[in-house]
């Protein structure tokens, strides 16, 4: 039996590897659950997953699950608080770690995965952009293995060979093709686009996920935040990765060779496919998600992306460029301007703005410790904070 701790398991990513791990219960042993604030939500996957440990970041939401379970499942054991997120990282029965939690609250408990040398399911690609070279020599030294779940990294892997170590071009890579759906407001007119609200926003055509990776799709900071990702898992600068809109979500990526050939990895936009094949890898496993109905689909467009429209990759590029902490404080300045957005104290459009406002208050530095990384995250919320509730007044 596998052993498996899901950080992050309320969440949309959660769930789903959930549901793929329900479908091979003879195969994976789920060892520690992880929430923030939806104690019912975690409750019930307690029932049903039955973890030695449930942990709840937020220490009230804690002691409201630890009251529930109390009664309903008293052998599952409540830890509260960030550090218990690492203590379930890097348990000894604890094999694979889908590392789920959004944001820069992921980030210690990433790198705990990695250095307790587990297989590391990476959803949460803020880790990863915040913290590239640490985080890569944590997985690096300590044997652990690095499984991408975004939909296009784990597409370019299945794409890729596997020894990546010299670099894309011993290995004839041409470029990788990081392939994006351009969001809800692809066609939107400009002038419209500081209207669009918070809930136009989320409303993704083709996948359904959490708030804020929905809100980043829309801005296409996560496509930027990809791109940053895709250079530190596959070895690479960025001039060798080209981002191509494709609406519907069919191709999930691909890699060209000097030889031209394109490989491509298709499939129904379900988070299930990724999750399911880094479970596996190199194995296959049963994920849950239907065939894939080319018929249906008819037919697969392509087309250049506009960064007029989408500044926020513009930013994203420019961040990894410039190096050092820039891509941890262009990532902290987005997620509190996202996050003002989803309270409706900025408008989308001001999302950008913010972000290159922050970055232009904080000079990049070296980074050679988490200490920097979290100093600069720290540094780059209070920044944007005040250039929000500047512009509020
Ligand atoms: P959700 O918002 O749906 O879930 C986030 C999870 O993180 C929840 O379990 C939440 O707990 C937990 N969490 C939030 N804040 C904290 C905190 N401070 N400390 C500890 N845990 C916390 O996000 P998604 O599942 O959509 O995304 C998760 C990650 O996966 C992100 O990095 C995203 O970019 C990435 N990803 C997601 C995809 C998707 O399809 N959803 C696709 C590719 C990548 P609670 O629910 O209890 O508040």
């Amino acid at each position: 039996m596998i052993g498996i701790t899901v950080l992050g398991a309320t969440g949309s990513i959660g769930v789903s590897t959930l549901d793929v791990l329900a479908r091979h219960s003879e195969q994976y042993r789920v060892i520690a659950l992880t929430g923030n604030s939806q104690v019912e939500r975690l409750h019930e996957q307690c029932l049903q997953h039955r973890p030695q440990y449930a942990v709840m970041a937020n220490e009230a939401a804690a002691e409201q699950l630890q009251a529930r379970l109390k009664i309903s499942a008293p052998d599952v054991e409540v830890l509260a608080g960030a550090e218990a997120l690492e203590k379930v990282a890097s348990l000894t029965e604890v094999d694979y770690v889908m590392a789920a939690i959004v944001g820069a609250a992921g980030l210690r408990s990433s790198i705990a995965a990695a250095k307790a040398g587990k297989r590391v399911l990476l959803a949460n690609k803020e880790a990863l952009v915040m913290s590239g070279r640490i985080f890569m020599d944590a997985i690096r030294e300590n044997g652990a293995e690095l499984l991408p779940i975004d939909s296009e990294h784990n597409a370019i892997f299945q794409c890729m060979p596997s020894d990546l170590s010299h670099g894309l071009g011993k290995v004839g890579v041409r470029k990788v093709l990081l392939t994006a759906s351009g969001g809800p407001f692809r066609e939107t007119p400009l002038e419209m686009l500081q209207h669009v609200s918070p809930a136009q926003a989320v409303a993704h055509p083709n996948w359904s996920m959490g708030k804020k990776i929905s809100v980043d799709s829309a801005t296409m900071m996560n496509k930027g935040l990809e791109v940053i990702e895709a250079c530190w898992l596959f070895n690479t600068d960025s001039s060798k990765i080209e981002v191509v809109l494709h609406p519907q979500s069919i191709i999930h990526s691909m890699v060209e060779y000097v030889d031209g050939s394109v490989l491509a990895q298709l499939g129904n936009p379900d988070m299930r496919t990724p999750i399911a094949h880094a479970l596996a890898w190199p194995k296959r496993i049963e994920s849950g998600v239907s065939s894939l109905d080319l018929i249906a689909v008819g037919n697969l467009e392509f087309q250049s992306v506009d960064f007029g429209r989408f500044p926020c990759l513009r930013l994203a590029f420019d961040a990894f460029q410039a190096g050092g902490s820039a891509p941890a404080i262009l990532n902290a300045a987005n997620e509190i301007a996202v996050a003002a957005f989803l309270e409706e104290e900025i408008t989308f459009t001001d999302i950008p703005d913010v972000i290159e406002e922050t970055l232009s208050a904080l000079p990049s530095r070296d980074v050679d410790n988490l200490n920097t990384v979290l100093n600069d995250d720290k540094s780059a919320r209070a920044v944007a904070n005040d250039i929000i509730l500047r512009r509020a007044s």
